[in-house]
């Protein structure tokens, strides 16, 4: 099969090779073909079933926690979303929340925080979310306003967060909000924060051209036990953005799955429609297509794996990740726009997989760092190494 070629590339071992084909068969049978109405009840469905399965436990470190090893497993995340993504775009949402939304306990969680969180993260039985975004801090996290007050033993947050996946369903949320030790990104805070804390409230569920859970929450004089804190006062933006440094090579693995997707898709419809006394595929200019598409793909794995291989060796990725979540989500973006084409009348009839592929990709390349940011984060990083000859 040519989505599994890469499987052979030396980022793998066999566990890896393993594991990708095992889930690719599991996910034919129990996700491809759950499309529902009701998206809250599907991610949940979603959300029961990778836990039963087992797939959870790849989001969340620690097997004394529930997590399938020690530490999180850049390559076996990457693997998880590129072939869920491929079969069901929300089956790879509910996958990658489930480790977004716990990873800052997971990398930073006291051992009762653990405790408490990531077994019933790691079987589907509570629902994690991650909420750092702002209506006026986006791409802008430091701008956050969002407030955090110690008060004795109490932590009480008073703000506002929106876009946060998973808001209105999830059980907790790690939210970042401004203690004010110093400031700018020096003055953050994290927090879990069950949905049952008093002073918590979703205020607007958000409906996207690609449905999947999405709030703005309000925080009212929310009160929780400063137990709850993780990390250390202060630290709060390097919670973040090491939580961040672990999923944004993971996002391009979901851009890739839907790419690779977009051309199975492009080729299943260039070999079997009927044009001009031929098929589609007998023309030049589809061959030439089909090639760009599949060039586009191959270079998106590369980079994607070439990143993820890297920081399971113990290496910061800054700059790799965010080559990777670049090039694999605005490359996902073409090739599925390509296959669209080949489908004709038929690509934009609601229903279809490239249509649904032509919505599901665009918020990749917004979220987790717009691509602009990526395209700033390499930049500086290039010239911060560059030494000139004179
Ligand atoms: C579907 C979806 C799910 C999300 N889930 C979550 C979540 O679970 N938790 C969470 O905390 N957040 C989440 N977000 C928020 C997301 O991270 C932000 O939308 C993103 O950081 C951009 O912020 P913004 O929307 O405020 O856009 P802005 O910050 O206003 O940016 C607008 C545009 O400006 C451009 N831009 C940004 N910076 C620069 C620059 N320096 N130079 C030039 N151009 C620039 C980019 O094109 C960007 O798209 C989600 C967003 C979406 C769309």
């Amino acid at each position: 099969m040519q989505h599994q070629e890469h499987l052979d590339w030396p980022f793998f071992d066999a566990h890896h090779k393993a594991l990708a084909l095992e889930l690719d068969a599991w996910a034919a049978e129990r996700v491809a073909h759950l499309h529902g109405d009701d998206v809250d009840a599907d991610c949940r469905t979603l959300v029961r079933r990778l836990g039963d399965a087992g797939w959870l436990r790849h989001a969340v470190a620690g097997t004394a926690h529930g997590g399938s090893s020690e530490a999180l497993d850049t390559r076996i995340l990457c693997l998880v979303r590129e072939t869920l993504a491929r079969h069901n775009g929300l089956a790879d949402f509910a996958f990658a929340m489930q480790g977004l939304g716990s990873g800052a306990i997971s990398l930073h969680g006291t051992p009762g925080q653990k405790a408490r969180w990531l077994p019933a993260v790691a079987q589907g039985r509570a629902i994690a979310a991650f909420a750092l975004s702002e209506p006026d801090a986006g791409s802008d996290v430091a701008a956050m306003a969002c407030s955090a007050r110690v008060e004795g033993d109490t932590v009480v947050l008073d703000g506002e967060k929106t876009w946060i996946s998973n808001g209105g369903i999830a059980d907790f949320y790690v939210v970042f909000a401004r203690t004010g030790e110093a400031p700018g990104a020096r003055g953050i805070s994290a927090f879990v924060v069950p949905a049952d804390a008093p002073g918590f409230t979703v205020a607007e569920r958000i409906a996207l051209i690609a449905p999947h859970p999405l709030a703005r929450l309000r925080f009212d004089g929310c009160r929780i036990p400063l137990s709850h804190r993780l990390g250390a006062a202060g630290e709060g933006f390097k919670v973040a953005m090491r939580t961040l440094d672990v999923f944004r090579t993971s996002v391009a693995a979901a851009a890739l799955g839907f790419a690779r997707r977009a051309l199975q898709e492009g080729l299943e419809r260039a070999s079997t429609r009927h044009m001009f006394k031929g098929v589609l595929g007998d023309f030049q200019l589809t061959q030439a297509s089909l090639a760009q598409m599949a060039t586009t793909v191959d270079g998106a794995a590369l980079l994607t794996y070439r990143a993820a291989w890297k920081r399971d060796q113990g290496h910061t990725v800054t700059r790799e990740a965010a080559m990777a979540k670049m090039a694999a989500t605005e490359g996902a973006q073409q090739v599925i726009d390509a296959a669209l084409q080949l489908w004709g009348g038929q690509g934009v009839v609601s229903g279809q997989t490239v249509e649904r592929l032509y919505r599901e990709i665009r918020a990749l390349r917004i979220y987790e760092g717009a691509t602009e940011v990526q395209q700033l984060i390499i930049g500086r990083d290039l010239l911060r190494g560059f030494a000139p000859a004179a």
